[in-house]
């Protein structure tokens, strides 16, 4: 692949082309693969002063870059090295991002137009550029820095500038997804996961277990987990907006442990959670190991004795296994606080799509530790209360203020491991109400239904 070439338009060309010595890019520079010619405006000033600027038309404070040494040099270069895309730096340009410096990286000769004082005379924006280009939401004294940042973005995504060429697909803002699929821009970009070195331990602070343990898998869940977590914390406005596809059916699931005196509760738990399962457009179904068919008023076909048989029921009934979601924070597992970042995590992790049947798993009394299947053998230590819940996916808590402390706190991943525990019947119910409400909400077919209300 031939050099990729920059022209930079500056009254600064020493601190311009001083900055690019150092570091990869005076490496591609020195290799080739990129070229930067830094062009003096001042050298295309006709009078003997080499005068650049003039006082604003209409008056007001500050002086304006003349349009003709301006373009004298556009021009020059041009006869010189051959034409090029122009971009004039500006703060009242569309924002460079990722996104630009990728469609860039496809440009053979891009010409950095660099503004000082007040900016460049407008006719050059209206007659002489191609586009426009601002750095970001702040007004710098000159276009230098943002020439120089958009040819660090651009130039790493060329072949061979960076050592290793897999950096930039893992780095932040990059189209990469974490399920490893074809990406496109309706995927949304990530923040990255956060990095460690040597050593293990500074000044007490110590560095993640997983990183440590040598486990490739878990060393990459742990990544997407991170990447997940740090984008919906810092940057939702990245990913895509999912909704539930209108036919995914959804299933609550009232889980409880082994049967004990506690009938009465459990009878009010579920006369409490049927009405709201009911109006979200979700079906009911309790995993209940001791008990009998039609006990607690709860008919026989929507109960089950372990949760690998309603899985396995399930399945049977729409031909997909389902993707089961615990309800409030479950130890081991990402906690999705929203509805956003829920659908997010299933989207783009483990197998089967947004329109499997959903289970979302509500821990009920008895039922102890959810991720920990073995903390739940009963109190002789012959059988578990619960089946292993292999294959539960995430956790939903759009309610538990702490539980949005969490979700948004990068570093209070420790107290993720708060057990879920059992949920009094209030509690629960408020959980359950705005977990199916906040899911409703989102249905595919929620927007045409209001569409169609409103007419
Ligand atoms: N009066 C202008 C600011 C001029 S700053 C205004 O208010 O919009 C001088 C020069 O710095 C500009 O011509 C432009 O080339 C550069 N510059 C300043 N802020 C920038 C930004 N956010 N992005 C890109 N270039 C910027």
């Amino acid at each position: 692949m031939s050099g990729q070439a920059f022209e930079v338009f500056t009254l600064f060309p020493d601190a311009v082309a001083g900055f690019l010595r150092g570091g990869l890019i005076g490496k591609a520079l020195t290799r080739e693969l990129v070229s930067v010619h830094c062009t003096d405006y001042r050298e295309f000033a006709t009078d003997r002063y080499r005068t650049v600027d003039d006082a604003p038309y209409g008056g007001g404070p500050g002086m304006v870059m003349k349009i003709e040494p301006v373009v004298a040099a556009l021009e020059h270069v041009t006869r010189l090295r051959g034409p090029m895309h122009r971009i004039l730096l500006t703060p009242a340009g569309p924002r460079f991002d990722q996104r630009v410096a990728e469609r860039l990286a496809g440009v053979p000769r891009i010409g950095l137009l660099c503004g000082r004082y007040e900016g460049i005379d407008d006719r050059v924006r209206e007659h002489f550029v191609d586009e426009c280009l601002s750095l970001g939401d702040f007004v710098l004294n000159g276009g230098e820095v943002a020439a120089l940042a958009i040819i660090e973005a651009v130039a790493r995504l060329r072949e061979g500038v960076l050592g290793n060429p897999d950096s930039a697909a893992r780095d932040s803002f990059s189209l990469g997804d974490m399920s490893q699929e074809a990406c496109s821009k309706e995927q949304g970009a990530w923040l990255e996961h956060p990095h460690f070195t040597r050593p293990p331990e500074f000044r007490g602070l110590g560095v993640p277990d997983v990183l440590l343990g040598g486990d490739h898998a878990d060393v990459a869940r742990w990544r997407r987990e991170q990447a997940w977590r740090r984008t919906w914390a810092l940057r939702p406005d990245l990913r895509p907006q999912r909704s539930l596809p209108a036919g995914a059916s959804l299933y609550l699931v009232a889980q409880f442990g082994q049967v004990r005196k506690d009938m009465p509760d459990r009878a009010a738990l579920l006369a409490a959670l049927g009405p709201l399962a009911k109006d979200a457009g979700a079906e009911l179904l309790v995993v209940a190991p001791g008990q009998r068919p039609g006990d607690a008023g709860v008919p026989r076909a929507a109960s089950f004795r372990s949760l690998k048989d309603l899985v396995r029921e399930l399945r049977r009934r729409h031909g997909a296994p389902p993707r089961l979601v615990g309800l409030g924070p479950v130890p081991g597992l990402p906690l999705a606080a929203g509805v956003g970042p829920l659908l997010d995590l299933l989207a783009v992790s483990g197998p089967g799509d947004l329109s499997a049947p959903m289970v979302l798993l509500l821990p009920c009394e008895g039922t102890g530790d959810l991720a920990r299947p073995d903390a739940n053998a009963s109190q002789d230590g012959s059988t578990p209360s619960s089946q292993p819940l292999k294959g539960l996916e995430a956790a939903f808590s759009p309610v538990i203020p702490a539980a949005r402390r969490l979700a948004s706190g990068l570093a209070e991943t420790p107290s993720m491991n708060d057990s879920s525990g059992p949920q009094p019947v209030q509690e629960a119910a408020l959980l359950v109400a705005v977990a199916l409400a906040e899911l409703k909400s989102c249905r595919s077919t929620h927007l045409s239904e209001l569409r169609h209300e409103q007419q």
